[in-house]
């Protein structure tokens, strides 16, 4: 009997039907009680796993679940809760672990960050000032409960001590190996108990090695995985790194553990298998299939590159496996019932991926007679999908045609921004928001019942214009400067762009996790993208008919649109950023000619879409730059280009923020507490920028002290004649009364800054 298995890293956390999301929500609200939320999201949990086992993988996860974010629960293992939050100990009761996710009354909540190039963000951990101890075995409870009431003895999976330690704040380098030392024996007291429950297997998640790390990093691996090698050598450590090759391989597959988990998708780990082997004692968990993007595996090629790895380790030392996670993939096609059943056919979500994953191992046991039809069946679909991909000429055509002028203001931004002013006229620390406002249940079950037909597109375009209305008077009341019109048409910033360019297409169901329960469906794109008509054009010249202050359009820059996206492959992923941003380009001047005077061009996904792999950023940051450009420059000189970005560790894209040539970015800065800030000492920019002055995320209404606290730390730094007056990002998860009042008090601290200045 062959040794080969099955695996699979970590599975999506929502629910078919978004239980999982439905029940945190319903908890947050009051609407059901701490028992009743654990009973849903486990059963969630446990029909997941049951899905896993009867599709027939050997290996299957326990531990992945959360109810929030597994970065968070590693936190919570370890009892890491900042003081703010009256923690005293124990196991973290469930009220503080959502505290520190979504921040309480008296307490700001903890900084959310993007997971590694995903864009999946986790919370960071705090580690000034806690006293890690070993507070919940999370890993041991989620084991013993498949084995419990599903007989299944999982793989926990827990995330390994160098990466955590690697992504968490609050220390200064030179305390890192004192860390290591604290978390050590509290990782080992974690696998013992593991190994006294009768766990055999254990996947430690360190992608972190992933990037490049400093040499003290691999020693501090080395230290830690010898340790736990002696003590817990029962137990079957897999260490698991995905999302592209590892930087010291040599190092890592020589690391005293059971087996090493490579990605064979993202990143040339193939090369480096056929350069410097692999240890003949040890499994080598190959991740195979694509755990990033939604496309059918061709298994008959995978099934070569399986049969070529296989020649480099040891008889079947081998555990075929996706190459990351499948949370950053929907669950299942099967709730598809609008696509194209052509383009269907060429899908695969989660439990397709692990269909797969089932089909490749049984080829590789049994040869690949034993999957011929199936490999068929991949290439037919291949094929099918192929055939019918959306080829346009005239983009082709347009995109061989442009120039460098065409991506490029023909005025400097001290020239602009002087006519800007005179255009605009707008005072000093101007005040506006990002772009959405609260996306309430009247919003998004009228849209539904319009989707579903129950309303008209009358009754549904009007419903669209009331709420501007109302809105428009709101920010007037409120005294804001620069205002909205509320993004009320659009679902998501992505998708309601995809929905409408040629060359995409949306699903009804195809939801990934972003952060806590906000999940985004990401669009796929399918053929050529090219821009048919105006989109957003409409709502914004309704909203700016009814002020005399500037409305800002809105739109998605084509970074983000890309990243946010399912690419199928056949495309050329930069060739298709052009096109995205050529199509956005025309959306731009037809909002110009239509009397919008400031348009932003959001790209939140810019910092996270660098690529993990340092020798490919210097023309991923160009790449995207220029397609930023391409779509904004044609503008005249005193239409003001705003853009916008979630989160504020850009210290890396620096550069490339300034070569986009915007007049002002907007970036999140509130729950990084000052940090970006030093950002701007080191480095010097010119435009205009608006650091969020309070945390969206949160439902906690700030006070007008903080939020000036937060605007004279930065004006310490930062011109007021730059500074704009801004929360962090949008306000579509937020309530009415709360984002009035916050907006309340923002307006009131922008006024009394205002006056010292
Ligand atoms: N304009 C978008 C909004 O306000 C930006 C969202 C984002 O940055 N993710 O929702
Ligand atoms: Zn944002």
């Amino acid at each position: 009997m062959s040794k080969i298995k099955s695996s699979n890293l970590g599975y999506p956390r929502i629910g078919e039907n978004r239980e999982w999301k439905k029940a945190l929500e319903s908890y947050w609200n009051g609407d059901i009680t701490e028992a009743e939320l654990l009973e849903k999201t486990g059963e969630v949990r446990l029909h997941h796993l049951k899905k896993q086992k009867e599709i027939g993988i050997d290996l299957i996860p326990v531990g992945d679940f959360s109810l929030y974010d597994q970065v968070l629960d590693t936190s919570a293992t370890f009892g890491v809760v900042p003081k703010r939050f009256h923690y005293t100990g124990g196991k973290v009761d469930l009220d503080t672990y959502f505290a520190i996710a979504r921040g309480a009354d008296d307490a700001v909540a903890s900084e959310m960050t993007k997971w590694f190039n995903t864009n999946y963000h986790y919370i960071v951990p705090e580690l000034n000032d806690v006293t890690p101890t070993l507070a919940e075995n999370r890993a041991l409870n989620y084991y013993n409960e498949a084995k419990g009431k599903l007989g299944i003895d999982g793989k926990a999976v827990i995330l390994g001590p160098i990466t955590y330690l690697k992504i968490s704040k609050g220390y200064e380098e030179s305390q890192f190996s004192e860390l290591v030392d604290t978390f050590l024996p509290l990782y080992v007291q974690v696998l013992k108990e593991l190994v006294d429950a009768g766990a055999t297997w254990v996947q430690i998640d360190e992608p972190i090695f992933v990037t490049d790390v400093a040499e003290n990093v691999l020693a501090a691996a080395q230290k830690v995985y010898q340790t736990f090698a002696e003590e817990v050598p029962e137990i079957n450590i897999i260490f698991q790194t995905y999302f592209e090759k590892v930087s010291d391989y040599e190092t890592i597959v020589n690391l005293p553990v059971k087996g090493i988990g490579l990605d064979f998708v993202h990143g040339d780990s193939l090369s480096l298998l056929q350069e410097y082997g692999f240890p003949k004692d040890k499994v080598l968990a190959a991740g195979i299939v694509d755990g990033r993007n939604v496309w059918r595996a061709k298994l008959g090629e995978k099934l070569t590159l399986l049969e070529t790895i296989k020649q480099f380790i040891n008889e079947d030392q081998l555990i075929v496996q996706p190459s990351s996670s499948l949370l950053h993939v929907p669950i299942t096609k099967k709730l598809e019932q609008k696509i194209d059943p052509i383009v269907l056919g060429g899908l695969s979500f989660a439990d397709e991926k692990l269909e797969e994953i089932v089909i490749l191992t049984k080829g590789l046991q049994q040869g690949r007679a034993a999957i011929e039809t199936e490999i068929q069946k991949s290439i037919t679909e291949r094929n099918n999908l192929q055939a019918n991909y959306r080829s346009n000429d005239k983009v082709h055509e347009e995109i061989k045609n442009l120039t460098p002028e065409d991506a490029k203001r023909n005025v400097s931004f001290e020239e602009r921004s002087k006519l800007q002013e005179e255009c605009l006229n707008l005072p000093l620390l101007p005040t506006t928001t990002i772009g959405s406002l609260p996306q309430t249940k009247e919003v998004r079950s009228t849209r539904a019942k319009w989707r579903k037909g129950e309303i008209t597109d009358q009754q549904y375009e009007k419903f669209v214009k009331d709420n501007i209305k109302r809105w428009i008077d709101i920010q007037e009341q409120l005294d804001l400067d620069v205002l909205v019109h509320g993004e009320f048409e659009r679902n998501d910033m992505v998708e309601y762009f995809g929905d409408k360019f040629n060359g995409f297409i949306v699903t009804e169901n195809g939801y990934v996790q972003s952060y806590g329960s906000r999940y985004v469906k990401p669009p796929l794109i399918i053929g050529d993208v090219s821009w048919e008509k105006p989109i957003t054009v409409k709502e914004s010249v309704y909203a700016q008919s009814l002020t005399d202050r500037p409305v800002k359009g809105m739109l998605t820059g084509p970074v983000t649109i890309l990243n946010w996206s399912f690419v199928h492959d056949a495309s050329h992923r930069y060739e298709t950023m052009k096109q995205i941003a050529l199509a956005l380009q025309k959306e731009v001047v037809a909002l110009e000619k239509n009397g919008i005077k400031i348009i932003q061009v959001d790209e939140p996904a810019l910092r996270e879409g660098l690529p993990l792999d340092r020798a490919k950023w210097e023309e991923y940051l160009k790449v995207s730059a220029y397609a930023f450009r391409l779509a904004t420059a044609s503008v005249d000189a005193d239409t003001q280009i705003h853009t916008h970005m979630c989160y504020s560790n850009f210290e890396d894209i620096f550069d490339c923020i300034d070569a986009l040539d915007a007049d002002v970015i907007s970036i999140e800065s509130s729950r990084s507490h000052g940090e970006i800030v030093s950002t701007f000492e080191e480095n010097t920019y010119r435009k205009g920028i608006g650091l969020g002055v309070y945390d969206i995320h949160s439902p906690r209404v700030p006070s007008v002290n903080e939020i000036k606290q937060n605007i004279d730390r930065a004006l310490e730094t930062i011109s007021p004649k730059q500074f704009w007056v801004n929360p962090d990002c949008g306000l579509k998860t937020r309530k009415e009364e709360e984002t009035v009042a916050a907006l309340e008090v923002m307006v009131q601290a922008a006024k009394e800054a205002r006056q010292v200045k």
